[in-house]
């Protein structure tokens, strides 16, 4: 009799984000049955907040090349070109594909699809659904074509608690409930680690634990000091702490004011000048926060962020809103080439859980979503040739434990947007695991470069230039390497 713990698949897909949704879809359009676990509800993903939208060289005035500069330039000289042009050109056929499958995105005046401008892109090429409510609209209806898919069988609630593995292979994973999954190929889709810092935009599951299931079955992790902190989020507002406010509005005329009322940043320089910009001025003055003035930006533009604000009690078309830095996006993660594949076979990874090197040491804005289905379409191709073997019993799951409190305040404190070797060497001793490694990559990069500011080391060091920290296998310290 078939054991009812055990589901026999063509691959397996952990995570319904953006990433995982469009994996497992595109895998069962190629005649593949799919399992699909997923953690949390799809309201509970950070795909389902994205607000700005997908980047795309749409423009007539625009180019994958153009695309591909701009993407390198705020990734400060640690962009994996190879990633770069694969995410560039390959997006623009993705957001056709999402047209296809029903997503709506917006259009202008002429019926042509509305492209935004944000932060480092040097022409308008984000594509936006029901304006910042972007991330929603597509999700939901990914959530619906994958429901409606035949060959995708949806695991929800379920969390992955371990990668099976069977002479040096990935053969499948195991959920904490003790369901198992056999596939000759897991994609890990978990979303990135944001959440581990007191101060987030991200949702609370977005705890990094596909990490610690990648390295625990002899991944290479990379580039965990690369966290990106968005320099607008809320603060101050009950019930709102931590809310984005999309860099989108300052693309239609927001801008950031001191205590003074005056200007004092490019507001669309890339998001590690502005968050750091805005971190002075909290510096310099003991202030919170600094004030986003969108008075003069048509409300209707940003529906979901007038109303959230005002459901606190905060009017966005008359008052400023108190604004300043979050943790937000992972530049880092587990290892992984142009098509998701990690360094153990059989496992691959996609989405903000996976490190290319396309977002160097700072992601452009709105790269990430492309990214998603761009690496998402791609791995589930590269995934579906892995051999099928015998994968014998599969092991027991762990219970997972969830980072403390302490941590978070660790995280924030001593890997913040500025950071230092006694804050680092004091988180290094965390109990957390991944806190540990995050430690561990910050005190190897002794340079300041795009997301990672070393108070102790305040210049970018030219020589590591297109060097990605990483942890292979067991080792426990990172080591450089060069990726091009
Ligand atoms: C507020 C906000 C606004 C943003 N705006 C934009 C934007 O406009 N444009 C843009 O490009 N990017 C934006 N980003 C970033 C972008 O949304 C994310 O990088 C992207 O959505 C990540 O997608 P993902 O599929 O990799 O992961 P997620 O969407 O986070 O999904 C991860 C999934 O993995 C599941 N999971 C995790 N661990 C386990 C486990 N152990 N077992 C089973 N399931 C598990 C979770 O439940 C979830 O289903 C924004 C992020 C935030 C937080």
């Amino acid at each position: 009799m078939a054991d009812p713990e055990r589901i026999d698949a063509d691959l397996a897909v952990v995570g319904a984000g953006a990433a995982g949704l469009y994996a497992a879809y595109t895998g069962a359009l190629r005649g593949a049955r799919v399992a699909l676990v997923s953690a949390t509800p799809l309201a509970r993903t950070a795909s389902y907040w994205a607000q700005g939208g997908l980047a795309a060289a749409l423009a007539v005035d625009d180019s994958p090349d153009l695309h591909r500069e701009d993407t390198e330039r705020a990734g400060r000289g640690l962009v994996r070109s190879s990633a770069a042009a694969v995410l560039c050109r390959e997006a623009p056929g993705t957001v056709a594909d999402l047209e296809r499958l029903g997503v709506h995105f917006d259009a202008d005046r002429h019926g042509n699809l509305a492209l935004g401008l944000e932060g480092g892109h040097s022409r308008r090429r984000v594509v936006h659904a029901g304006g910042s409510a972007t991330g929603r609209r597509v999700v939901r209806q990914l959530s619906a074509v994958a429901v409606e898919t035949h060959g995708i069988e949806v695991i929800e609630g379920a969390r992955a608690a371990r990668l099976w593995t069977r002479e040096g292979r990935v053969v499948g994973v195991v959920c904490e409930d003790g369901r198992a999954i056999h596939a000759p190929a897991v994609i890990l889709a978990t979303g990135g680690s944001a959440a581990l810092w007191r101060r987030t935009t991200n949702p609370p599951g977005s705890l990094g634990m596909g990490l610690l299931l990648a390295r625990e079955a002899g991944a290479a992790l990379a580039d965990l000091e690369l966290m990106q902190f968005h320099p607008t989020a809320v603060t101050g507002v009950k019930g709102r702490e931590g809310f984005l406010v999309t860099e989108a509005i300052r693309g239609e005329g927001a801008t950031l004011l001191d205590g003074q009322g005056e200007r004092f940043v490019e507001e669309l320089a890339p998001r590690d000048e502005v968050a750091r910009a805005i971190w002075a001025v909290m510096t310099q003055t003991g202030a919170p926060s600094v004030d986003l003035d969108m008075r003069a930006v048509d409300p209707a533009l940003f529906p979901n962020v007038v109303s959230a604000l005002r459901e606190a009690g905060l009017d966005p078309v008359r008052e400023l809103v108190p604004v300043a830095p979050a943790a937000h996006y992972g530049m880092g993660g587990i290892v992984a080439d142009l098509d998701g594949a990690t360094t153990v076979p059989g496992l691959y990874a996609v989405g903000e859980s996976a490190c290319t090197g396309l977002h160097g040491a700072n992601r452009l804005a709105s790269n990430s979503l492309s990214e998603c289905f761009v690496f998402g379409a791609r791995a589930s191709f590269a995934a579906l040739s892995e051999p099928r073997g015998e994968p014998g019993e599969p092991p027991a799951a762990p219970a997972l434990e969830p980072p403390s409190r302490e941590t978070r305040h660790a995280l924030w404190q001593h890997a913040g947007l500025v950071r230092d070797a006694e804050g680092l060497n004091a988180l290094a001793e965390d109990p957390h695991p991944l806190a540990r490694l995050i430690a561990r990559h910050a005190l190897l990069r002794t340079e300041t470069r795009g997301a990672h500011m070393r108070a102790d080391f305040p210049d970018l060091d030219p020589a590591r230039d297109l060097q990605h920290s990483i942890t292979r296998g067991d080792a426990d310290e990172p080591l450089f390497e060069r990726w091009t």
